[in-house]
């Protein structure tokens, strides 16, 4: 049997050999004429991920809590007003890095599980009249996700710049950057982007970029600073050498082949794939007597599922699912941690992914104790997937 144990965690994922391949060449020169297409053409496939032909790509050597900084940084002055819309522990991380940098912060919250809804967040927009509004597409803690289109309309009515963090999203979720009206959207590349984990991704819109330059005074920090990587990414995109900090060459060869295969795909047609991964999925847990955390179906993710253990079995499951050959992650938000797991289901995932991953479950579960019925779930997924009988 292979050494290899399916990675299903939320992040890093398992990666296309084609894009494990670009990181194992040898660096080139960040400035050699053989690169500068590349990084081009990584930065032109965003706008089409993003839906944001109007927007501006920024690739940033760090990760998705890099890209969390860079957009609150350059945005946010000592005394601003923000207001978080908090579905869970990286809505609080969005809210810590904004009371750093000396915002003036407000919460519009949910228990863990839940979502605020859009009535209370228009409403908690109306009451603090905020100069950014932060979402978090996908909560990675609990699988939830709120739906960030009616939530940018009415702050963009208000005149608030609107960030979405997209890390668990972007690539597996629906999102129209320019329809929607998101000034940021900004993710990581070891998510649904499909590349190794090292890069922090970010499109953001000419208001935004003009809110930064007519700030009274500049970030305090350069790296953090858009404006410093504004004609950098501009001059990649033209295929122009420059230089502001060495950029992550084989990550940046590893991300654009990953999105050429993304853009290749569709992203319609990668929405559609992942919410029915996604429902397949869910029916094998169903099958399995298992419970989500998430309140409702509506606010189920399609790039993750958190799990509840059954009553009598704990975290040990997770090690138990991994000796049957798959990587899963334990629970993440702090008030519930102990009693659920999470499966990510995104980027490459497709049916034979989840059938092993309902399998490698379903031998953990009955050692630990809990009655199921043998192959009823990956049963239960191969119908949802393909209900007619037709291979998907
Ligand atoms: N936001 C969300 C929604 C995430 O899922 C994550 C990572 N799990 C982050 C931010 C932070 O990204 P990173 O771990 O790459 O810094």
């Amino acid at each position: 049997m292979s050494e290899h144990r399916l990675l299903m965690i939320p992040g890093p994922i398992e990666i296309e050999p084609s894009v494990l391949e670009a990181m194992g060449t040898r660096p080139t020169s960040h400035v050699d004429a053989d690169f500068l297409p590349v990084f081009s053409r990584a930065l032109a496939s965003l706008r089409t991920v993003m839906m944001a032909p109007s927007a501006q790509p920024f690739v940033v050597a760090g990760s998705g809590t890099l890209a969390m900084e860079l957009a609150c940084a350059s945005l946010v002055e000592r005394g601003d007003r923000a207001l978080v819309v908090d579905t869970g522990y990286f809505s609080a991380r969005m809210a810590a890095i904004l009371e750093r940098l000396g915002a003036d912060v407000s919460r519009v919250s949910a228990p863990p599980g839940d979502a605020p809804s859009i009535d209370a967040v228009c409403a908690a927009i109306d009451r603090h009249a905020p100069r950014l509004v932060t979402i978090t597409h996908v909560d990675t803690s609990t699988g939830v996700r709120i739906d960030p289109a009616p939530i940018a309309r009415h702050a963009k009515e208000r005149g608030a710049l609107v960030v979405l963090d997209a890390v668990c999203s972007a690539a597996g979720e629906e999102i129209r950057q320019d329809a929607w009206g998101l000034d940021v959207v900004l993710t990581a590349s070891q998510k649904a982007l499909g590349a190794p984990p090292g890069l922090a991704v970010l499109t953001v819109s000419e208001a935004a970029l003009a809110h930064r330059r007519a700030r009274k005074s500049p970030p305090a920090s350069l790296y953090l600073d858009l404006l410093e990587w504004l004609p950098i990414m501009q001059a990649y995109e033209a295929q122009k050498p420059s230089y502001f900090a060495t950029p992550a060459v084989q990550l940046v060869g590893a991300l654009e082949r990953s999105l050429t295969a993304i853009v290749a795909e569709g992203m319609e047609t990668r929405f559609a794939r992942h919410a029915q991964v996604a429902g397949a999925f869910r029916a094998g847990l169903h099958a399995l007597g298992l419970t989500l955390l998430p309140a409702r179906d509506a606010l189920c993710a399609s790039t993750l599922s958190a799990v509840r253990y059954p009553p009598g079995v704990d975290a040990s499951l997770v090690g138990a699912v991994r000796e049957e050959g798959v990587v899963i992650a334990t629970g993440l938000h702090p008030e519930l941690r102990a009693s659920y797991f999470r499966v990510g289901h995104m980027g490459a995932t497709a049916l034979p992914e989840i059938l092993t991953t309902l399998g490698a479950l379903e031998r953990a579960l009955a050692r630990s104790g809990h009655r199921v019925e043998a192959g009823a779930a990956v049963a239960a997924a191969m119908r949802a997937m393909s209900p007619t009988g037709a291979r998907p």
